[in-house]
C-alpha cells in the first residue's frame, strides 16, 4: 500500500511516511486508496483478542511490515495497559455504550497509538535503511507529548522533544511531563497557548534551513503528532474492536450500523472512525464533540471555517484548539482528493484565518457527520446527571461528548421516521486525570491538590485509581525550562 500527500508530491511506501511524518509542500500524508474489510473478515475479526484486530487493521495499511513481528509488538504495547481489555465496551444501558480507551500508561486515549508508533518507526527507519538519529519533535496540548515520552523513553537512536503551552495544561498533565525519565527526552514549557506551541512546531517541520541544521548533526525529524499517518491507523482499530464486541455481545447483529461520538480536538480520533466507515465498518452518524472552542461546530453548519477568534481555556485542554490539523485530510476526500483545492484551503486557513467548502462538500460533510458542543456549565452538568444516573464518572473530555451524543440522541428519538442505532461514546480519558475538575463536577466543591482530589473521587465512585498517577506523587520534576514560541528551535538544536 502507498501513501500519497494531501498537497500532492509523490506516492511513498507506510514506512517512508510514517519516518517523514509530514508530506511534501507541508500536507499530510493519506492512503492512496482505502483498504476495505468485508463482511466475512469482519466475521474473521470477531473471535480475535484486541492485538490480534488492530494487526489484522494495521496490516492492511503497513503491509510491508512483517505480520507475525507487527502482532508480537502489538500484544507488547497493549500488554502495558491495566486490566485484561486494553479498549473495554462498557454498557452503560441498551443502546449506549462507552468505549474506554485511557487504560494504557498515561490514561489517555494517545496511548494506543504511541505506544506501538515506537515500533513502526524504528521498523520502518530498519526497512529504508536509514542509520540517522531520530528526533521527534512534539507539540501537545496535554496528552500527546506525555504519551510519546512514556512510548520512546529509553528507545535507541531516537530522541523525544515535547512542547507543552505553559499555561495550557492541566497539573497533573504537567506534573505526568516534567517528572519523565530517560535520558533521550526532553520537556519544555512554550509561552502562549496550544495553537502557538504547534504552529512553531510545524514550522519547524516545513524549513528547509531547520532540517538541513539538524541533517549536519545526523539527525532526522520525525513526528509524534496525530499528523503522522502511523498515529492515525493504530486508532482505526479500536473502532472495528468496538464493533466486533458489539456483535459477540448481542448487542447488535453484523451489519446493523452504530453512531460513535468523540470529544474532538485535532480532528485525529473521530477521523479514524471515518476511515473505518471508508473501510467497510457499518457505521451510522459520526458525532463531532467539541467543548467551548467550537470552531468544528460552526464549520460542520454553516461551511466555513474560521480560525479567528478567541482560544478559551476550559477544563477539557486537549481539546482547546482552533486549527485541527486533521480536518484537511477530511477537505481532501470531501473535495474528491483534489490537491490544488487543499493547497488553496490550507493557504486561505494561513493568511485570511478561513475557508469555506463548497454546498455539495457541506452536504456530504453533514450526512456523515452531526457537530455539536458543551460549555463549561453544560460539561459540569453532564457529569453531575450521568454519574447521578449510572454511577459512571466520566472525564470532562468525554463529558463533553456525553453532553452532545445525549442531546443528539434525544432529538432523532423525537424523530418517528428515523433509524434508531446503538450510540458508543468514546472516553478519552481516566476521570483521575482530571481530578480538580471532576471533583467539582461531581460534588461542587473544588479541591486544590490533585492527589487530595484523586482519594475524594476514589471515596464517591470507587473507581479504582491507574497505578502510573499513583505514583507521580512521589516522583521529582526534572523540566523546569520555559522559552517564547521563537525559542523553539534554538532548544531543540540544543537538546539535538
Ligand atoms: C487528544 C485528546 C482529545 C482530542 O483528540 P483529537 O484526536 O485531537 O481530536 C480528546 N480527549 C483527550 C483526553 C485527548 O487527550
Amino acid at each position: 500500500m502507498k501513501f500519497i500527500g494531501t498537497r500532492g508530491g509523490s506516492a511513498v511506501t507506510g514506512a517512508e511516511a510514517i519516518v517523514r511524518g509530514m508530506a511534501e509542500g507541508g500536507g499530510l500524508y493519506v492512503p492512496e486508496v482505502f483498504p476495505s474489510v468485508t463482511a466475512e473478515e469482519l466475521e474473521a475479526m470477531l473471535p480475535m483478542s484486541y492485538p490480534e484486530r488492530a494487526a489484522f487493521i494495521l496490516g492492511k495499511y503497513f503491509d510491508e511490515y512483517p505480520r507475525g513481528e507487527l502482532l508480537q509488538a502489538l500484544e507488547t504495547a497493549y500488554g502495558k495497559f491495566e486490566g485484561d481489555d486494553p479498549v473495554p465496551l462498557v454498557k452503560i444501558e441498551d443502546g449506549l455504550f462507552v468505549l474506554e480507551l485511557f487504560h494504557g500508561p498515561t490514561c489517555a486515549f494517545k496511548d494506543i497509538a504511541l505506544s506501538v508508533l515506537p515500533y513502526l518507526l524504528r521498523k520502518g527507519c530498519d526497512m529504508l535503511g536509514i542509520q540517522s538519529e531520530i528526533l521527534i519533535l512534539t507539540a501537545t496540548s496535554g496528552d500527546t507529548g506525555k504519551a510519546a515520552l512514556e512510548g520512546f523513553a529509553g528507545e535507541k537512536g531516537v530522541k523525544v522533544a515535547v512542547f507543552y503551552p505553559d499555561e495550557g495544561v492541566s497539573k497533573m498533565q504537567k506534573l505526568q511531563m516534567v517528572t519523565q525519565e530517560g535520558e533521550n527526552v526532553d520537556v519544555v514549557a512554550v509561552k502562549g497557548n496550544f495553537d502557538d506551541c504547534q504552529m512553531a512546531v510545524k514550522k519547524i517541520f516545513r524549513s528547509q534551513e531547520c532540517n538541513e541544521k539538524l541533517k549536519e548533526k545526523g539527525v532526522l525529524l520525525s513526528s509524534a503528532n496525530s499528523i503522522n499517518i502511523g498515529r492515525l491507523v493504530p486508532q482505526i482499530a479500536y473502532y472495528f474492536s468496538a464493533y466486533c464486541d458489539l456483535v459477540t455481545s448481542e448487542q447488535i447483529k453484523p451489519g446493523d450500523r452504530v453512531d460513535f461520538a468523540v470529544p474532538t480536538g485535532n480532528f485525529g480520533n473521530i477521523l479514524a472512525a471515518y476511515y473505518a466507515e471508508k473501510m467497510g465498518l457499518p457505521v451510522g452518524t459520526l458525532v463531532c464533540a467539541s467543548n467551548r472552542n467550537n470552531v468544528l461546530t460552526d464549520f460542520f453548519k454553516k461551511g466555513t471555517y474560521d480560525k479567528k477568534r478567541p482560544l478559551f481555556r476550559t477544563m477539557s485542554p486537549s481539546m482547546d484548539i482552533l486549527v485541527s490539523s486533521n480536518l484537511e485530510r477530511l477537505l481532501f476526500e470531501l473535495s474528491g482528493r483534489d490537491v490544488a483545492l487543499t493547497v488553496e484551503r490550507m493557504k486561505s486557513l494561513g493568511s485570511a484565518g478561513r475557508y469555506t467548502v463548497r454546498a455539495e462538500e457541506l452536504k456530504k460533510m453533514q450526512e456523515s457527520f452531526f457537530a455539536g458542543f458543551a460549555n463549561e456549565e453544560e460539561t459540569v452538568e453532564c457529569t453531575y446527571e450521568f454519574f447521578e444516573e449510572f454511577s459512571y464518572p466520566l472525564d470532562p473530555h468525554t463529558g463533553v461528548a456525553m453532553h452532545v451524543a445525549r442531546t443528539y440522541c434525544r432529538k432523532r428519538a423525537e424523530d418517528v421516521n428515523a433509524e434508531q442505532r446503538p450510540m458508543v461514546v468514546v472516553s478519552t480519558a481516566s476521570p483521575y486525570k482530571f481530578p480538580q475538575a471532576v471533583y467539582y463536577a461531581l460534588t461542587g466543591n473544588d479541591v486544590k491538590d490533585s492527589f487530595k482530589g484523586i482519594k475524594r473521587i476514589h471515596l464517591i465512585t470507587a473507581m479504582k485509581v491507574p497505578e502510573s498517577l499513583k505514583e507521580l506523587r512521589y516522583k521529582p520534576p526534572r523540566f523546569k525550562a520555559v522559552v517564547a514560541p521563537d525559542k523553539i528551535f534554538e532548544e531543540v538544536l540544543n537538546f539535538a
